[in-house]
């Protein structure tokens, strides 16, 4: 019988780990990628100071789904890692979530004043959102809220989006909480850790199978064609299945129009210094137009002389000017957008949609693994049904 044939397009975490389950039931799969590197945004490299770094922006691995962490942990040594943020606001650095040393920090002298009445009105709750406190009747809670709003929350998030402040819908901020207690922590899931020897190392080893074949530099839209309902791609054989995790506008040639992302800008920096900032990953929100450093020596600690620190711009998305996609802007018209893409897709009987540019969504590391398990086991079935 022959062997069935599947083609990946990309070789970020969605795509390799597919790759790697119909590898494991014996698939010939063949990664195409359009950049020079496996990895997609997860990509990390040693630099030439000696320091690891990621080159699309920092990532650390939470999460709580035990098969995730079965299966990734399955490829290479992980450290446990507790991240740290900080927001610098006007000339002084502190944690993020904001906790109560936020208080301590800004408001010195009514300090526990502040605490006691955010106590009075909040029992025993852990948390509020900066809403719950922006609408509080107390004066003291409201200008503690006021302050991280004016100073944090609402201009991070104008230029992360490239919008006017009025312009933002307060609702995003539901999701942030502020803690009423000390000891902040960025992530709270089970598992929160970074590869020892870097995300690279383990994406090389997910791939590392005698049924997986990957081609660099390749971008595959320039050599595949629609037909009426299958995806060809010239110059290999006809594929069984064809996995696309890039972007769903431009697979479809943008006939229904363009999908809007924010992208970002890094310019990294070294310093002869021991240390740039406080925390690995700190916020500037006054600053005009970066939103945050990410100093990779402690990212995890590395002991290495010098320092090597990403600046991280938030930049229009241009494809034409180079700009990677990052955050899809979803609104209702992008929505919808994507709704007639993805309607347009299901007469492909042989493409399967995976990841974050394909399905417009915007996922974690371990929400696009957990997709990409599903897939393939969808993928799988399916196979062996015909
Ligand atoms: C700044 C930033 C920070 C993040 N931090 C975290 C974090 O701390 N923790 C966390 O869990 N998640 C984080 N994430 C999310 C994480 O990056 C994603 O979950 C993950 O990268 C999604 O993988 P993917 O395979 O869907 O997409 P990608 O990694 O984008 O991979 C898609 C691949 O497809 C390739 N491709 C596209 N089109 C073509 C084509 N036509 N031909 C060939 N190849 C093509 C691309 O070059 C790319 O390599 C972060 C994301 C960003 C943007």
């Amino acid at each position: 019988m022959r062997q069935n044939r599947a083609c990946i397009i990309g070789s970020g975490l969605a795509g390799v780990v597919i790759a790697n389950r119909l590898a494991n039931e014996s698939y010939d799969v063949t990664i195409l990628e359009r950049r020079p590197h496996v990895g997609g945004n997860v990509y990390d490299y040693v630099d030439e100071h000696g320091i690891n770094v990621h080159k699309y922006g920092p990532h650390i691995f939470h999460t709580n789904n035990q098969d995730v962490y079965d299966f990734i942990t399955k490829f290479g040594g992980f450290d446990d890692f507790d991240l740290v943020c900080g927001s610098v606001m006007d000339g002084k650095c502190v944690k993020t979530a904001f906790d109560f040393s936020s208080i301590d920090i800004f408001f010195p002298e009514e300090a526990n004043e502040i605490k006691e009445h955010i106590k009075k009105e909040f029992g025993d709750a852990k948390s509020a959102s900066i809403l719950d406190l922006l609408n509080s009747s107390d004066a003291l809670i409201k200008k503690y809220a006021d302050y991280l709003y004016e100073k944090d929350y609402a201009p991070y998030t104008a230029k992360q989006w490239g919008i006017d402040i009025n312009e933002i819908d307060k609702q995003v901020f539901k999701r942030v909480p502020i803690l009423f207690s000390y000891g902040s922590k960025y992530f709270d899931d089970k598992y929160q850790m970074l590869p020892i020897n870097g995300y690279t190392s383990i994406i090389n080893k997910i791939i590392d199978n005698e049924n997986i074949k990957v081609k660099l530099n390749t971008d595959a839209l320039s050599i595949c064609k629609l037909t009426d309902n299958a995806i060809d791609i010239d110059g290999y054989e006809n594929f069984d299945v064809v996995v696309y995790t890039g972007a769903i506008d431009e697979l479809f040639k943008y006939q229904f129009g363009k999908l809007p992302y924010r992208s970002l800008r890094f310019e990294f920096k070294y310093e002869n210094i021991d240390s740039y900032q406080e925390m690995p990953v700190v916020a500037y929100p006054q600053v005009p137009d970066y939103t945050r450093i990410t100093e990779y020596k402690k990212l995890p600690k590395q002991n290495v002389k010098g320092t090597t620190y990403a600046v991280e711009y938030p930049v229009k998305y241009d494809k034409e000017n180079g700009n990677e996609p990052y955050y899809p802007i979803l609104t209702d018209d992008s929505k919808h957008r994507y709704e007639q893409y993805l309607e347009l897709s299901k007469q492909y009987k042989n493409l399967y949609l995976c990841g974050r540019l394909a399905e417009f969504k915007y996922y974690n590391m371990d929400q696009v693994i957990e997709r990409a398990l599903n897939v393939s086991e969808e993928i799988i079935k399916r196979g062996a049904n015909v």
